[in-house]
């Protein structure tokens, strides 16, 4: 069988891919560990406009210089940019397909784009639900890395972070990832607890900024709930595959990750929210929505380019966390 190279705009139904023996690949994941300031600068040589979010500059690019055999674009349930990106990279010469979670949130819909995705990829729902069988005993994992760091302060804010986003993918090769995630496990549990002074969550897509868990620990908070992240590890293990999906809060309202941030809030005891959005996208409206419903101080940072947090973006965190500490 010819093992395609698969890239993908956002999370998604990675089972079907992996059910069809397939490579899948997070742009996202991808375009920030490559050279991602040259990747923004050929999209906006390309056409793409300098007012426009840089992840999709990112995506563009990295999925030019991946070497894919395809994309897969979330056009419904994500970005309201996706459609034209999928079109761009079509004109590139790239095969496409569009791939929807419908606004409806109604399980026959979703059911039915699924068994279009399988039906594309030749897998059968039984070749689905079995990849999911083994993912799911990763995921599991990810919740105890999760547990480690809300509950006993074994496991940063950058750490959780960076082993949740990636479980989008699973960096195209799970048992690898799941070797590497043991050993991680097995090392943090021995460590000694470290100080949580604030307790915040971490609210919005993945930051671009390179070094933000960093800087927020070195001024005295630490994030114990990244929300998009937690999302994106998929922490409550429906056994059916459309429920799953269903019940992934990130591509529906803003009402379904509402709920589910108050419930993390009383849970894991939070102080306090970093709201985080990315310059020129749609989703800065939904932020003003937490901003008044969540209940807790709030500070909404806004990032545009992947580069080191800079001066006054460290002010303001620093005099957030005076006033809230
Ligand atoms: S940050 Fe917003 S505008 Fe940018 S790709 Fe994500 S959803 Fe789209």
């Amino acid at each position: 069988m010819n093992k395609k190279r698969i890239g993908f705009t956002t999370s998604l139904p990675v089972e079907v891919l992996y059910a069809a023996g397939h490579f899948p690949i997070d742009l996202n994941n991808i375009f920030l560990t490559q050279d991602s300031s040259k990747h923004i600068h050929d999209a906006e040589l390309k056409g793409f406009p300098r007012s426009l979010c840089s992840w999709i500059k990112g995506n563009f690019s990295a999925s030019l210089a991946s070497n894919l055999d395809e994309v897969i674009g979330i056009v419904e349930g994500d970005c309201s940019n996706a459609s034209s990106l999928l079109e761009m990279i079509k004109e590139e010469g790239l095969s496409t397909y569009p791939f929807g979670f419908p606004a409806s949130r109604d399980y026959d819909d979703l059911n039915r784009e699924i068994s279009k995705l399988e039906e594309y990829y030749g897998v059968t729902r039984a070749m689905s639900q079995e990849a999911k069988v083994r993912l799911d005993e990763i995921r599991v994992k990810l919740i105890e890395l999760d547990r480690l760091s809300y509950e006993e302060h074994k496991v940063t804010g950058a750490e959780n972070h960076i082993w949740l986003v990636n479980s989008s993918d699973f960096q195209g090769d799970p048992d690898k990832y799941e070797k590497e995630l043991d050993e991680f496990l097995r090392e943090a549990r021995q460590r000694e607890p470290f100080p949580v002074q604030i307790r915040l969550g971490f609210v919005g897509v993945p930051p671009i900024f390179r070094n933000l868990y960093e800087s927020i620990s070195e001024l005295g908070g630490e994030v114990i709930f990244n929300e998009v992240q937690r999302q994106f590890a998929m922490p409550h293990l429906e056994k059916d595959l459309v429920m799953q999906y269903l019940v992934y809060t990130y591509p529906y309202s803003v009402n379904e990750r509402m709920a589910d941030i108050k419930e993390q809030i009383k849970k894991r005891k939070l102080d306090a929210i970093i709201g985080y959005t990315q310059s020129f996208c749609h989703l800065q409206i939904d932020h003003l929505l937490f901003k008044k419903h969540l209940k807790l101080p709030f500070l909404n940072l806004e990032g545009e380019m992947p580069e080191e947090l800079d001066s006054r973006t460290i002010l303001r965190l620093e005099s957030f966390f005076e006033v809230h500490g």
